[in-house]
């Protein structure tokens, strides 16, 4: 049997007629950037965030950086981030010119430690950035109310836990602006690039509407130093196709995540999820000091399986200048060097994860 880590063909051949009848209808209509697919679009995935509005963009690095822009983040501003996040957050904050200020995860949720935050606010703070990591909510009832108290701004990046709640609220409706990615990979998934910015600020959301559009609101007036980053047409109608089964593929992931916690249970030095109820398991991340061992083992057996991320952003090449040692982040280092993501997809058999979890299981009895 072969398990792939992840079925992305299989995952969008399941919704393969609404596909196609939005394709169709796409090209009947003439019309391919910034028009009624992607208002349509904006207005369903307003809804389901619960915020005011919602503006597509080019991906979900672009949503990062208009969002900064938008709060007129730059050069002398400092931004906190985690430690431990794919690079895009940190990217983003590069490309505006601020600095980033890195805070360690906890170590059972991976995500921000919002108790080490206050240590790094200084006059120069302007936002905190908190990424549900793997489909985990961050703790935002923490992070808004210090952020609040500390007069500086949230930023979500939400490009991994599309469809998540927290205390009753969804993810993207929580800070001042928030970004997310439509990767094909992510929760949800175009086919090709896109990302959005979710807020309810109407400054802000009219700030985006120039900002992704080279700085304009009338064609040939521009009025700011924009971008080009607009979400197609094309994606957008895909995009409202898959946003109707959103909630059905998280709760297929939760449903996977279940088994492999009560499976996995006990099994040689695996560290498991928290299964907070919040997740919407973007992957399925355990950790094990036999790490390359195990995905050696498992990729033998016809199992595929990642490693998000094997290097911390403060030890990649590209942010040397920062001068950081193994050692600065030493929770981020340890998640990189004993974490695992184990195949998990809307789709993927009992058959499936069945020999997932036997093959972890022998390699651990063997
Ligand atoms: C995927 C991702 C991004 C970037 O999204 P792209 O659409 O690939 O640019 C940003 N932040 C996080 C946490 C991501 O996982």
């Amino acid at each position: 049997m072969k398990v792939p880590f992840l079925d992305l063909r299989s995952v969008n051949l399941r919704q393969k007629k609404l596909l196609n009848e939005a394709f169709e209808s796409f090209l009947d209509s003439g019309y391919y950037i910034l028009g009624n697919n992607l208002s349509k679009f904006e207005s369903e995935f307003a809804h389901f965030s619960g915020s005011k509005y919602c503006l597509g963009v080019g991906n979900g690095l672009d949503a990062l950086v208009l969002s900064l822009r938008a709060l007129n983040i730059g050069p002398g501003d400092e931004v906190i981030v985690p430690s431990n996040t794919y690079i895009a957050t940190w990217l983003a904050v590069s490309q505006v010119g601020a600095d980033v200020i890195p805070v360690e995860p906890r170590i059972g949720t991976y995500n921000l430690n919002p108790e080490l935050i206050q240590d790094k606010i200084t006059e120069r703070t302007r936002a905190i950035i908190p990424v549900h990591l793997y489909g985990q909510v961050a703790e935002m009832d923490a992070i808004c109310s210090l952020a609040a108290k500390s007069g500086v701004f949230v930023i979500e990046d939400n490009a991994q836990a599309q469809g998540a709640t927290h205390l009753g609220k969804r993810t993207g409706s929580w800070g001042n602006v928030n970004a997310t990615s439509f990767y094909p990979g992510k929760n949800l998934g175009c086919l090709g690039d896109g990302g959005a910015i979710t807020t309810d600020d109407e400054q802000i959301k009219e700030k985006i509407l120039m900002l992704r559009n080279y700085g304009s609101k009338i064609k040939y007036y521009n009025e700011i130093k924009g971008y080009n980053s607009r979400l197609d047409e094309i994606q957008a109608a895909f995009l409202s196709v898959k946003l109707s089964v959103l909630d059905m593929d998280n709760a297929e992931r939760r449903n996977l995540a279940l088994y492999y916690n009560r499976n996995l249970k006990n099994i040689g030095d695996l560290v498991l999820p928290e299964l907070l109820c919040d997740s919407v398991f973007h992957i399925y991340v355990i950790r094990t000091k036999r790490r390359n061992e195990l995905q050696e083992y498992l990729s033998s057996r016809g199992i595929g399986s990642l490693i998000h991320y094997p290097v911390p952003p403060h030890l990649q090449k590209a942010y040397s200048e920062l001068n950081y040692k193994k050692g600065s982040f030493p929770v981020a280092e340890e998640i990189a060097e004993t974490c695992l993501s184990l195949p998990l997809f809307p789709g993927m058999t009992a058959e499936q994860i069945e020999y997932v979890v036997d093959n972890i299981s022998k390699f651990y009895s063997e």
